[in-house]
C-alpha cells in the first residue's frame, strides 16, 4: 500500500470525498492524462489564469459540499474571453450559494477546455468479495441509461483490459462506425490499467469515477474525475 499526501489530508479533514483538483493530482501521479487545472481564489486571479491556459476555458466550483457540480449550476464551459471568465465566476459563485449556501468554497477551478469528441468512463468501485473492480463503458446514456457497462476485479492485466472495451455493445463506436472518429483504443487501455493500479494501492479509496474522459484519434483526456473515500 502506498501513500497518498492527497488521500491523507481529506481524512485528516475528516472528508469523505477528494475535491476535483486532488483527484486529478492523484490521477496524474499515476499517468492518467487530465485536462490542465489553476485555482482560483478571485475573479482578477481567473482571469489571469484563464490568459494563461489559453481559451476557450471551463470553470468549476471547488467545494468539500458540492460533489454533483453541475447540478447547482456549478459549471461552465466554453468560456471565450476575459469578459466572460469574470461573468462565469461571479455567476457560479452566486449559483452555488444559492443552492447550498452552507457549502464551504474552496475557490473556482479554471481549466483547459477538452475538444468535444467520445465520450467514455473509466471507473471502480469495492466489491465486498472481490475488493476493487474496474468498470468502463462509453459516455452519456450508454452508461446511464442502458448500462451497458463491464467490470472485471483489479489488479487487471492489459489483456483484460483489451477485453473490457470490445464487452460492451458500444464498442462499434469506438471502431470508427460511420461519421464518427476512430478512437484511440490504446489510450483508454492505458487508463484502465493505470486506474486499476491507482486503486490496488490505496485501500482508503471506495470509489473512483473519471467521467467523462475525452478520447481522440490520439491520446486522451479526463475531463472530471471523483473520488469518494471510505
Ligand atoms: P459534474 O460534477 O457535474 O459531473 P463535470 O466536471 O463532469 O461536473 O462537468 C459537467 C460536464 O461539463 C462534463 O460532463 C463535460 O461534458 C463538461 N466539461 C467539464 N469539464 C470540461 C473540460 N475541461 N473540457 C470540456 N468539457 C468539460
Ligand atoms: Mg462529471
Amino acid at each position: 500500500m502506498k501513500q497518498s499526501a492527497v488521500i491523507s489530508k481529506a481524512l485528516k479533514e475528516g472528508r469523505k470525498s477528494l475535491l476535483e483538483t486532488e483527484a486529478k493530482a492523484l490521477c496524474k501521479e499515476y499517468g492518467i492524462p487530465v485536462t490542465r487545472i489553476e485555482l482560483a481564489k478571485n475573479e482578477k486571479e481567473a482571469v489571469k489564469l484563464a490568459g494563461l491556459i489559453g481559451y476557450p476555458v471551463v470553470l468549476k466550483i471547488v467545494s468539500p459540499d458540492i460533489i454533483h457540480k453541475s447540478d447547482v449550476g456549478g459549471v461552465k464551459v466554453n468560456i471565450r474571453n476575459a469578459k466572460e471568465v469574470a461573468d462565469a465566476y461571479n455567476e457560479i459563485l452566486r449559483n452555488a450559494k444559492k443552492s447550498s449556501p452552507k457549502a464551504k468554497i474552496v475557490g473556482v477551478l479554471v481549466q483547459e477546455m477538452a475538444p468535444q469528441s467520445t465520450e467514455v468512463i473509466v471507473g471502480a468501485v469495492k466489491d465486498p468479495q472481490f475488493g476493487p473492480t474496474i468498470m468502463f463503458g462509453l459516455g452519456g446514456i450508454f452508461v446511464e441509461v442502458l448500462r451497458d457497462v463491464t467490470f472485471r476485479v483489479a489488479p487487471i492485466t492489459e489483456d483484460e483490459a483489451r477485453e473490457m472495451l470490445s464487452d460492451v455493445k458500444a464498442y462499434p463506436l469506438l471502431t470508427g462506425y460511420r461519421n464518427m472518429p476512430k478512437a484511440d483504443l490504446n489510450a483508454i487501455v492505458n487508463i484502465l490499467l493505470r486506474t486499476s493500479k491507482l486503486v490496488s494501492e490505496h485501500e482508503e479509496i471506495k470509489e473512483i469515477d473519471l467521467n467523462p474522459i475525452m478520447v481522440y484519434e490520439k491520446g486522451a483526456k479526463t475531463v472530471d474525475a471523483r473520488v469518494i473515500l471510505e
